[in-house]
């Protein structure tokens, strides 16, 4: 099969050159070669084999290019990368891998094409279009890559035992390919992952969150949560989600299974926004209901405080995982503690009073939050479906009338600490925080309107209860 159409980008132009000249057999291979017969339309990274030395190709080629690209050597890989009009170029000498027990990367030795096809972790990975003009476009297949990419089938060079035991990040990478693309992965494939799924352990934390990211990313992430789950790798990277799993009965009487309610609310957020940490919080959103689970005869199951609890646990997973302990871990925090709060409200009369607090606790989060509400709603019944919809529409329209009335998002305090002090000669103490925090209560309460001359007949009023002089 010829595939010259691959080669349309001008930058292959310049490596067949480059490697007619060095007379250095030189292959594309591995995801721009899927992703180009999968149609994916992405302008991809793009990896070159070259059996012999990858650095010299990469030399070269930056030679013959017009704008004498800089090029990054890795020396210890043997690889070097360059960046042409946007897409970064990857150059690497063709390798025979092999691998200790206790660690995934491999001693190194130069090999030939198929030896570099070999240590490939897949074979819709492992596909090669010759560059050289001797035989340029022509495809190198050597474990029926192509008929996979067509049965959607993700599947192994080698026996699996050995590719996924080598180097265990590759179990992540079925599943997040499974979950990408919408493929399979064949049966000893996943027979193989689950006998090895303890192997994860030797893995970085970094890379399984890449893995987990790209997952999250997917049009339907639970495809891949499901496999993590069935594989056995997902109980030793978020165990809190495993814990999530199961329905008990007790007297009658029984709960959801929260993992997979869990995942219908991460595959329905999903459709609604492409933000990873909104789809984060998702998965998160009930992690407090493990360990805040109680049965008790009056009225059955409980999981009081389990947003409270799950914030909490958000902070321990992002660390344990070294993700990221900033702004965003915060957003998710703050989404899980807020999980109900729209709930509660739409349940029942909605107060004006009710939307401020919470338009004024949820902050710049009130959108994200309503979003993950919505999207909570999993219930299979459909008149209860349309009702909880219609309540948050409710609750919506509320907000939208709140906020233009009352401006509590971005809430400023309608008279500053400092004009407190001044007012009544007061140093800084605890009288100008009470004053504050009486003075948004009664905003929040409705007693007054957010203005400032009415906060102010308040504060004076508050003021001389409290028995303090003015100035
Ligand atoms: P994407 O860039 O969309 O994640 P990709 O297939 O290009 O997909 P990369 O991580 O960029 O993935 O790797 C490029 C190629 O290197 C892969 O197509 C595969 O052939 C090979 N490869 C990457 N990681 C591994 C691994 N852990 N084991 C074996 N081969 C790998
Ligand atoms: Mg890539």
């Amino acid at each position: 099969m010829n595939l010259k159409k691959a080669l349309s980008n001008s930058i292959f132009n310049t490596i067949t050159k480059a490697a007619d000249d060095l007379s250095l057999e030189s292959y594309v291979i591995g995801g721009f070669v899927r992703d180009f017969l999968l149609k994916r339309g992405k302008e991809k990274d793009i990896d070159i084999v070259a059996i012999g030395s990858g650095i010299k190709l990469a030399r070269k080629v930056s030679d013959l290019l017009p704008s004498k690209p800089k090029i990054q050597v890795f020396k210890t890989y043997g690889t070097a990368m360059l960046k042409s009009n946007d897409i970064d170029v990857e150059f690497v000498g063709a390798r025979k891998e092999s691998y200790a027990q206790d660690s995934r990367n491999p001693i190194v030795e130069d090999g030939t094409l198929e030896d570099d096809q070999n240590r490939r972790d897949f074979t819709i990975n492992a596909l090669a279009i010759k560059l050289n003009s001797d035989g340029y476009g022509e495809l190198i297949d050597p474990f029926n890559g192509l008929s996979d990419l067509e049965r959607k089938i993700i599947r192994t060079p080698l026996d699996p035992d050995i590719t996924y035991s080598d180097d265990p990040l590759r179990m992540m990478r079925a599943i997040r390919f499974a979950t990408q693309l919408d493929f399979m992965i064949e049966r000893s494939s996943i027979e193989s992952i689950t006998r090895n799924a303890d192997r994860i352990k030797i893995i970085t934390n970094e890379r399984i969150v890449d893995e987990l990211h790209k997952i999250m990313l997917s049009d339907v992430p639970s495809k891949g949560f499901l496999l993590l789950e069935k594989t056995r790798i997902l109980q030793h990277i978020l165990p809190e989600l495993t814990a999530l799993k199961g329905i008990d009965e007790k007297e009658g009487q029984k709960h959801k299974d929260n993992f997979y309610h869990t995942l219908e609310v991460v595959d329905n957020i999903s459709k609604h926004t492409d933000d990873l940490w909104l789809r984060w919080a998702a998965l998160l959103h009930d992690i407090g209901k493990a360990p805040t689970k109680r049965f008790s005869k009056k009225v059955g199951w409980t999981f009081h405080g389990h947003e409270f609890v799950g914030s909490k646990m958000v902070y321990k997973l992002f660390k344990r995982l070294k993700m990221p302990l900033n702004d965003k871990m915060k957003l998710v925090q703050k989404l899980v503690l807020m999980s109900s709060r729209p709930i509660i409200i739409s349940e029942d009369h909605v107060t004006d009073s009710a939307v401020r607090r919470l338009i004024f606790d949820a902050g710049d989060h009130i959108e994200d939050l309503m979003t993950l509400c919505e999207a909570d709603i999993t219930t299979k019944n459909p008149r209860k479906f349309k009702k909880y919809h219609n309540n948050f529409q409710i609750v919506r329209e509320k907000m939208k009338e709140v906020e233009e009335r009352d401006h509590i998002r971005n809430f400023q305090p309608p008279v500053s600490g400092k004009e407190i002090m001044e007012r009544f000669n007061l140093k800084p103490s605890r009288e100008i925080g009470t004053l504050k925090e009486a003075i948004k209560e009664a905003i929040l309460e409705g007693e007054i309107p957010n203005d400032k001359e009415a906060a102010i007949a308040y504060m004076l009023e508050k003021a001389n209860e409290m028995g303090l002089k003015k100035s």
